[in-house]
């Protein structure tokens, strides 16, 4: 049996990944129980587990609810801001779901939030607001090294991964991205591509970690063509790709 994963849609533009097959379900930061309990009752599906990237209200407002009602394990970072009864995991933690075959590493990934985690097997990162496709999160509590050692960390997983985040920001993003480095060929081919994603409202996600690696600044901090057009738009001299990091940020911040 294969596991399908379905993007449930909840809020304006959050997706809450859903593994499953025809009887189990996991579920990765459910920020809406209502929509997440909906899509089990429709496809007859027990939950098995919740998997939470971060504590932010979108990612964990309905996992006590879920919890309640199907008395399953949550899975989470240590953080007292994240409710529920949770187990707590780090990088380097193994969690496995054996009905469906599933087993998960645990990487420690702060820069959006201190105690940001993200999720992967051989074939699929869920990786919440830390990496987006074409961006990244934004720098809430985590410092600008932080947060590039921390995508540093998801570059090395293989090219061929499928890259799961939690919001449909790859429009934005793009318009960023075409904004540093206009007239980029590989990205005029990718907002095609995008564009008829788009206008059958499907998500543009996932992505792969090879489109990212390809496409995607804030992965490219370390490229000397990028850090040329920082130190000119800034007027400094780019030292380590942590400054890269941290000017690029405060850019989309400000675009
Ligand atoms: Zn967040």
């Amino acid at each position: 049996m294969t596991i399908k994963i379905h993007p449930i849609k909840a809020f304006n533009d959050n997706y809450i990944w859903t593994l499953h097959d025809d009887h189990y379900a996991v579920v990765v930061d459910p920020g809406d129980p209502h929509v997440v309990l909906e899509y089990l009752s429709q496809h007859q599906l027990s939950l098995l587990g919740i998997l939470i990237t971060h504590h932010h209200y979108d990612h964990v407002d309905g996992l006590v609810a879920l919890q309640e009602q199907w008395d399953c394990p949550v899975y989470a970072p240590n953080d007292e801001r994240i409710p529920g009864r949770l187990t707590t995991v780090k990088q380097g933690d193994v969690i496995r779901f054996d009905a469906l075959s599933l087993c998960f590493n645990v990487l420690f990934t702060p820069g959006h939030t201190l105690t940001h985690i993200c999720y992967h097997d051989d074939d699929n990162l869920f990786c919440g607001d830390t990496l987006f496709s074409l961006g990244c999160g934004r720098m809430f509590e985590g410092t600008a090294a932080q947060f590039y050692n921390a995508l540093s960390l998801l570059k090395n997983l293989p090219d061929a991964i499928h890259v799961y985040c939690t919001h449909e920001y790859t429009e934005s993003n793009w318009q960023f991205a075409n904004h540093v480095r206009p007239n980029d060929s590989q990205l005029q081919a990718f907002k095609k591509s995008l564009d008829a994603k788009r206008s059958q409202q499907l998500p543009s996600l996932p992505s792969t970690l090879a489109t990212e690696k390809a496409l995607n600044p804030f992965l490219h901090c370390d490229q000397a063509d990028l850090q040329k057009i920082l130190a000119q738009k800034f007027n400094q001299t780019i030292e380590s790709p942590e400054q890269s990091f941290g000017l690029l940020r405060h850019w989309k911040d400000h675009f």
